[in-house]
């Protein structure tokens, strides 16, 4: 992997603090063999190396979160649901809120609001849903 090594003088992508970003650096010393201070091609600062930071995927911990929340609000729900009146989903059906469903993949369901014409957002076990509706 000696092609690979890096060396003075040679541009590398690093996380510059000034900058608050990854940025392109120039090596200026090298401890053995990873970078020690370089310089920012953006700011010019020179600074220890610090290894780019690597972007989270946006959203993905937010959705988590979101899932976590949905998941709460249906264990918070359930003991209310009362199952036997659950009538079975049906997209030729209107629904209001508080309506509870029973579908044949996601189960039990309460129909949480309406959403415009013809949509309502569902809670399930699974986590909230927008099922079509008359
Ligand atoms: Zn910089």
């Amino acid at each position: 992997m000696q092609s690979t090594t890096p060396s003075t003088g040679d541009r590398i992508e690093a996380r510059c603090t000034k900058c608050r970003k990854n940025t392109d650096h120039t090596i200026v010393t090298m401890a053995e063999e990873v970078p020690a201070e370089v310089q920012c091609s953006a700011c010019n600062r020179q600074h220890k190396y610090r290894p780019p930071t690597v972007a989270k995927p946006p959203g993905l911990r937010q959705s988590l979160l979101h899932k976590d929340n949905e998941r709460k609000e249906w264990e918070l729900l359930r003991p209310n649901m009362n199952t036997a009146k659950a009538t079975e989903y049906s997209m030729h059906d209107a629904y209001k809120a508080k309506a509870l469903i029973k579908h044949p993949v996601f189960g039990i369901g309460l129909v949480q609001r309406v959403i415009g014409s013809q949509k309502v957002e569902v809670l399930f076990e699974d986590g909230k849903k927008t099922m079509r509706c008359k």
